[in-house]
C-alpha cells in the first residue's frame, strides 16, 4: 500500500482540528422561553440577545422592531408565532470576562397563544429546559397553566421568571402563591424583589446573600452590593425557606445539619443541590424582575447555565429501529450514528425552505446525505445555517445536542427524523391535534388557483396542524385549523407573502363524523357487456373506535379470494369515501374497516374496480352503521369579578355549555366550562359587553362530542353551515 501524501495527512489533520466542536457539550443549553402571551415573552428575549451581544440594539414590541419577530404580521400583532431557534453565547455575570466560562445558548422560540399548541408542543420535544415567563401583575393565567402541563408532559426542567415587577399592581408574593398552588408547591424563591411597582430597585440573591441593581442605559452596569438592614429580616426569612425545601427534598441532612447548626453552607454546594432537583423536575427556582426597565435578565441568564440541563444532563433519546420494531437509543455522544429531528419547517425570504432540528447523536457535515426515516426517503444537505438575532452563520459541520437549520431538505416535514442510513432510527413522534375550524377559499384568477396551490402547499408542510381539503362537489378549497386567529394568520400570509387574491368565507365548525355500531355491507363494481369488463368485489365490516383513535384498516382475507395485489387499491377506495361522510359530508373519523370477503375476475378485475367497489361498500356500511356527527367542544376558562358572575355563567349555559367549575381567585371569579365550538364565535366581543370590559377568556380544543338531534338535523337540512 502506497503511504498517504504528506499533504494529504495535514489536509486531514486539519479537518480533524477543525471539526472539532468549539464548545463541550456540558456548555450547551437548548432552551425554550414560555410565557402565556403578553406576559414579556418577546421583550426578554430581546434582552438576552441584547445581553448576550449578538443584538446590539433594543427594539421595543411595541414599536415594532423586535428582532425575534420576523416576520410581517407577527409584528403588527405583537405575538411571536414561529418557533424558530437562535443561538447566543453567555459568560456567567460570577465569571465575567472569562471566556473559558462561555456558554453557547440555543434559544427556541415558544408562542404563547393557545391556537399554536402544535408549535408549543413541537418546540417542547426538542428543549432540553425552559424559562417560564410570568407576568408580575396577572401571576399565573389560565394558559401559563396549559402550556405548564404540556412542559411536564415533556419533562422540560423550569425556571420561572416573574417580570414586570415595576408595573403598578404588581405582587410578588401573590404571585408565588399562585405558582405554588396551581403549577407546583415546591417552586421555590433564589432571588427576592427589593422595592415593588415604581420603586421596584433590584433583587437580594438567596444564595450568595447580596443585593444587586442595575443601571446604564439598558441595565447593563449592574452592582453587588450588601443587603440593605432594612432587607435583613426578609432575607433571611425566604433563605430560611430555600434551605428548607432544597435540604429536604434532596434529602441531604448533612447539608440540613449544617444548617441547623449556623454553619455557612458553600455558594457551590447550594447551587449544585439546586441544579440536581431542578434537572430532576422537583423544584422550580423562582426569579424575578422587568424585563422592559432592564432589571434581573442577566441574573436569569446565569441560572439558565447554573440550573437548566445540557444535553448530556438529559441523557440518551429513544426511538424505533424501522427495521427490526425494536425500542432503541441515541446518547447525546457525536461518535454515535447521526439521528436529528425536524421540528420546524419555515419559509426563509432568502434561502426557501429552511428545516430546523436538533441532533440527538453524531455530527452532520454539509454535502452529505441522510436518510429521512419517517418518509424512508434520502435528502442532501446542501446547506447548514446557525441562526443569529441578526445574521446567519454558514457551518460545515455540526454536532450532538445542537440546534441548527438546514437548507435543501425537499420532503422532510415537521417531526420526521433524519438519520444515518445504515443505522436507521425513528425518534419519538409529536402528536398534533385535530384541527376544529374551517374556512372556504375562493381564488380570484386562475392565476391566483395555481399560486393558491403553491401557497397551501408549502404552509401545510410548515404547520402540520394545518389542513387543505378540497370538496369534491364544489370544487372548493377548504382549510381547517386550531381556531380562529390561526386561520386569520394563514390566510394572511397567502394573500402578503405569496400575493395570491381570493374571497375568504366566514369561520366554520369543523364537523366530524362517525358510526355507532358494528355494521357489514357488500360493494359490487361489475361491468361486463363487450370488450373488456369491469370486476371488483368486496365484503367489508365497520366497526366504531375509541374516540380519537383514528382510522383502521385491516384484511381477513383467506385463500386468495381476493388477490392480494388489489387489497391496497380497497383501502384507497374506503379513504377517499372517509372525506365525504354519509350523514352531512363531513368527514369520517375513528372506524376500524375489516375486509372479509369478494370475488375477483381473471381478466375483467383491475385496481380501478377494486377502488369503487371498497368505496361503495364503505359507504353502504357507513349507513347501516347509526352514523352521527361530531362537534368540537371547546374548554372554556372565564375570569370575572363576581358581580357578573351569574350573567357569564347563565350565558353559557345558554351556549350548551356544561359549568364545571367556578373558584375564587382573590377576588375575582373562574368559571371552568365546555362549550361546543360552534356557540362561541364572536364570544370576546360577547363576554365584553356582557361585563363592561372586565371579564375575559380563553379556550382550548376538548374533544369531539356528538351533536344533539335537532341541531344535527338542522346541519342536515343546511340550516346550520
Ligand atoms: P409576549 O406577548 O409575551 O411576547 O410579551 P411582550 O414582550 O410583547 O410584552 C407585552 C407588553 O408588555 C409590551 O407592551 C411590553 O412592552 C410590556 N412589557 C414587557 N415586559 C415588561 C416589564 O418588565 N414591565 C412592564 N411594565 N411592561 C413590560
Amino acid at each position: 500500500m502506497t503511504p498517504p501524501h504528506p499533504a494529504d495527512v495535514i489536509c486531514q489533520q486539519f479537518f480533524i482540528l477543525f471539526m472539532t466542536r468549539a464548545y463541550p457539550l456540558e456548555k450547551v443549553r437548548d432552551i425554550g422561553i414560555i410565557a402565556h402571551i403578553d406576559a414579556g415573552k418577546t421583550t426578554v428575549s430581546e434582552r438576552v440577545l441584547f445581553y448576550t451581544g449578538v443584538s446590539h440594539k433594543i427594539g421595543e414590541v411595541h414599536e415594532g422592531a423586535a428582532v425575534m419577530d420576523w416576520m410581517e404580521q407577527e409584528r403588527e400583532r405583537g405575538i411571536t408565532i414561529t418557533a424558530a431557534a437562535t443561538t447566543c453565547f453567555w459568560i456567567p455575570t460570577y465569571h465575567k470576562g472569562n471566556k473559558e466560562f462561555e456558554h453557547r445558548i440555543n434559544l427556541i422560540d415558544t408562542p404563547g397563544h393557545v391556537d399554536f399548541t402544535v408549535e408549543v408542543e413541537r418546540s417542547l420535544r426538542v428543549l432540553d429546559g425552559g424559562v417560564v415567563v410570568f407576568d408580575g401583575v396577572a401571576g399565573v393565567e389560565p394558559q401559563s397553566e396549559t402550556v405548564w402541563h404540556q412542559a411536564d408532559k415533556y419533562n422540560v426542567p423550569r425556571i420561572c421568571f416573574i417580570n414586570k415587577l415595576d408595573r403598578v399592581g404588581a405582587r410578588w408574593e401573590k404571585d408565588i402563591a399562585s405558582i405554588r398552588e396551581r403549577l407546583n408547591p415546591k417552586a421555590v424563591p433564589i432571588q427576592i424583589p427589593v422595592g415593588e411597582e415604581e420603586k421596584f430597585e433590584g433583587v437580594i440573591d438567596l444564595i450568595t446573600e447580596k443585593f444587586i441593581t442595575f443601571s446604564g442605559a439598558h441595565g447593563e452596569i449592574f452592582d453587588i452590593k450588601e443587603i440593605p438592614d432594612t432587607e435583613k429580616e426578609r432575607a433571611k426569612k425566604y433563605r430560611e425557606e430555600m434551605i428548607d425545601i432544597i435540604a429536604s427534598e434532596s434529602g441531604d441532612d448533612a447539608m440540613m445539619e449544617k444548617y441547623l447548626a449556623g454553619e455557612a453552607l458553600a455558594v457551590a454546594d447550594i447551587k449544585a443541590v439546586i441544579r440536581r432537583l431542578t434537572i430532576a423536575g422537583t423544584i422550580n427556582p423562582i426569579l424575578c424582575g422587568t424585563a422592559l426597565k432592564n432589571k434581573g435578565v442577566q441574573l436569569m441568564l446565569d441560572a439558565v447555565i447554573d440550573y437548566l440541563p445540557s444535553p448530556l444532563d438529559r441523557g440518551a433519546v429513544k426511538g424505533i429501529d424501522p427495521n427490526t420494531e425494536q425500542e432503541i437509543m441515541r446518547s447525546p455522544n457525536d461518535a454515535e450514528p447521526f439521528s436529528a429531528l425536524a421540528f420546524k419547517i419555515a419559509t426563509d425570504p432568502f434561502v426557501g425552505s429552511l428545516a430546523f432540528f436538533r441532533i440527538y447523536s453524531g455530527t452532520l457535515t454539509k454535502g452529505s446525505y441522510v436518510y429521512n426515516s419517517t418518509k424512508g426517503e434520502k435528502e442532501r444537505i446542501s446547506r447548514i445555517l446557525r441562526l443569529h438575532a441578526n445574521q446567519r452563520e454558514e457551518v460545515d459541520q455540526i454536532f450532538a445536542g445542537e440546534i441548527a437549520a438546514a437548507v435543501g431538505l425537499k420532503n422532510t416535514t415537521t417531526g420526521d427524523t433524519l438519520c444515518d442510513e445504515d443505522k436507521p432510527i425513528i425518534l419519538e413522534r409529536i402528536t398534533f391535534p385535530e384541527p376544529v375550524i374551517s374556512i372556504r377559499i375562493e381564488p380570484k384568477t386562475k392565476v391566483d388557483q395555481e399560486k393558491m396551490g403553491l401557497a397551501l402547499r408549502r404552509l401545510g408542510e410548515e404547520d402540520p396542524t394545518f389542513r387543505i381539503r378540497v370538496d369534491q362537489e364544489t370544487a372548493e378549497t377548504i382549510i381547517s385549523g386550531m381556531g380562529e386567529l390561526h386561520l386569520e394568520i394563514i390566510v394572511d400570509r397567502m394573500f402578503r407573502e405569496f400575493g395570491v387574491s381570493a374571497n375568504v368565507g366566514t369561520p366554520q365548525v369543523a364537523y366530524r363524523e362517525t358510526i355507532r355500531k358494528m355494521a357489514e355491507a357488500e360493494g359490487k363494481y361489475i361491468k361486463q357487456s363487450g370488450g373488456r369488463g369491469q370486476y371488483g368485489h368486496v365484503r367489508l365490516r365497520v366497526e366504531p373506535r375509541e374516540r380519537g383513535a383514528g382510522f383502521e384498516f385491516e384484511s381477513e382475507l383467506k385463500g386468495g379470494v381476493v388477490p392480494q395485489e388489489y387489497i391496497p387499491a380497497v383501502e384507497k377506495g374506503v379513504k377517499e369515501a372517509l372525506d365525504k361522510g354519509v350523514v352531512a359530508g363531513y368527514p369520517i373519523k375513528d372506524v376500524k374497516v375489516i375486509i372479509y370477503d369478494g370475488s375477483y375476475h381473471e381478466v375483467d378485475s383491475s385496481e380501478a374496480a377494486f377502488k369503487i367497489a371498497g368505496s361503495m361498500a364503505f359507504q353502504e356500511c357507513v349507513r347501516r352503521a347509526d352514523p352521527v356527527i361530531l362537534e368540537p367542544v371547546m374548554k372554556v376558562v372565564a375570569i370575572t369579578p363576581p358581580q357578573f358572575m351569574g350573567d357569564v355563567t347563565g350565558d353559557l349555559n345558554s351556549k350548551r355549555g356544561k359549568i364545571e367549575g367556578i373558584d375564587d381567585r382573590g377576588n375575582i371569579k373562574v368559571i371552568t366550562a365546555k362549550v361546543p365550538l360552534a356557540k362561541m364565535f364572536g364570544y370576546s366581543t360577547q363576554i365584553r359587553s356582557m361585563t363592561e370590559g372586565r371579564a375575559s377568556f380563553s379556550m382550548e380544543f376538548s374533544h369531539y362530542d356528538e351533536v344533539p338531534k335537532n341541531i344535527a338535523e338542522d346541519i342536515i337540512s343546511g340550516k346550520i353551515k
